[in-house]
């Protein structure tokens, strides 16, 4: 069996303990949020559609971890069966390392290796994770004619059904992995080593927690930071800088539900659009104190929200929102998300991220909120069933950014 795969090597790189306690105490873990489940499943997604431009190619996905050496074994035979000429998730493993390349190409006496990203740009850790795929084919003796990146085109525009050769972009590697080779074999053997100690290195917390992945172990770490660190802060001064100057007479509360998919959903949009689906606004001004509107049965309606809230706002002196992706651009809004940030708010809870759940959780201790990815994932699951729940979702979280304001500016 192997001791490294590609995911413990990236963990490693970022902290030895990291990877200790995964392969020692994984119990340990996280509770594994909606977003980052999420973000995992875009990927597969994304993956899954990326063996389109190589259709016809052999699956070598294991059914089980214990399938793996059975799985390299059937890998290399394949390698000299001439009838095969791609392969998905084909499995290699050399000096107790184990990686999976998402797709593989015959050339002439030669294989084009390629891994897969969702993203739309390539970061340095793509780089190391692809130079440690090479360092393990290469371990194996695979004759490569290439090792490329590929990764989402930003300047695609969906037109009719999706078309893959456009969709993706290839980026040769190939150099900067030969160059990293030796880099990469140290790194193993130093990793490797780690596993076999009798307990966890000591390493302290710090911004490699964050970097360039939010640790498992946060949790588990964290737990025993001084008081003095778990206290709230900010920066009042900045924060009253860019209170209104004018004292709003009718305020509003903006809630959008707001969807980027990877792969465009629509024509003549791209990958990784914003596209609003739904939106609530509570004000003194609405029928009901509040509106409600929605495209959640039919996404090609999604740029309607624009004209509606334009026509609204023309209401309210202010509107207060919490967006992290602010869809909307309106000299009225005051989105606390940019303004408490700018303020440098800080309480252990925004560690996990800067969102209104944990703000609100920090500000208020009987706070009680659900994560708004999740209301996203059940809007688009359920479609048109999910109309009622998402109002009331986007209209409970709309109450909290009433009282986050309040709290600060009232
Ligand atoms: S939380 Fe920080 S110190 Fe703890 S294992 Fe993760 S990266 Fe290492």
């Amino acid at each position: 069996m192997h001791i490294l795969s590609k995911s413990t090597y990236i963990k490693g790189l970022q902290c030895e303990k990291a990877l200790y306690l995964t392969k020692k105490h994984p119990y340990l873990r996280d509770k594994l949020s909606l977003e980052k489940r999420a973000k995992f499943q875009r990927g597969t997604d994304v993956g899954i559609l990326a063996q389109q431009y190589f259709p016809g190619g052999v699956n070598m996905t294991p059914n089980s971890p214990s399938q793996f050496p059975k799985r390299v074994k059937e890998t290399m035979e394949n390698l000299q069966n001439p009838a095969i000429n791609v392969m998905y998730e084909a499995v290699f493993q050399h000096n107790d390392t184990l990686v999976m390349v998402d797709i593989l190409v015959r050339e002439g006496d030669q294989w084009r290796a390629i891994e897969v990203k969702s993203s739309l740009k390539l970061s340095p850790t793509y780089y190391n994770d692809a130079a440690l795929q090479y360092y393990v084919l290469h371990g194996c003796g695979v004759p490569l004619s290439d090792f490329q990146l590929m990764h989402v085109n930003a300047d695609y525009v969906k037109q009719g059904p999706i078309d893959v050769k456009q969709l993706f972009q290839l980026v040769s590697i190939m150099d900067y992995a030969k160059e990293q080779e030796p880099i990469i074999a140290a790194n193993v053997e130093r990793l490797k080593n780690v596993i076999t100690l009798p307990h966890a290195p000591q390493v302290e917390i710090g911004s490699h927690c964050h970097e360039p992945y939010d640790c498992d172990f946060l949790g588990h770490c964290w737990k025993n930071v001084p008081k003095t660190k778990t206290e709230f802060t900010i920066d009042y001064k900045a924060l009253y800088a860019q209170a209104p100057t004018t004292k709003p007479r009718h305020i509003a509360y903006l809630n959008t539900l707001t969807y980027m998919p990877a792969v465009p959903e629509l024509d003549g949009t791209k990958p990784y659009q914003p596209m609003t689906l739904a939106y609530a606004l509570t004000g003194e001004n609405e029928p009901d104190g509040y509106s409600f509107w929605s495209c959640l049965d039919d996404h090609s309606r999604w740029q309607e929200y624009l004209s509606l809230l334009e026509e609204r706002f023309k209401h309210y002196d202010l509107i207060v929102c919490f967006e992290p992706k602010n869809p909307i651009q309106s000299s009225k809004l005051f989105n606390l998300y940019e303004v408490l940030q700018n303020a440098q708010m800080f309480h252990p809870f925004l560690k996990d991220g800067f969102n209104l759940q944990n703000t609100a959780k920090a500000l208020f201790h009987d706070a009680k909120l659900f994560e708004h990815s999740r209301i996203l994932v059940e809007a688009i699951a359920h479609e048109l069933t999910s109309y009622e729940q998402t109002k009331d979702d986007l209209l409970t979280e709309n109450e909290m950014i009433k009282r986050i304001y309040q709290q600060f500016f009232k």
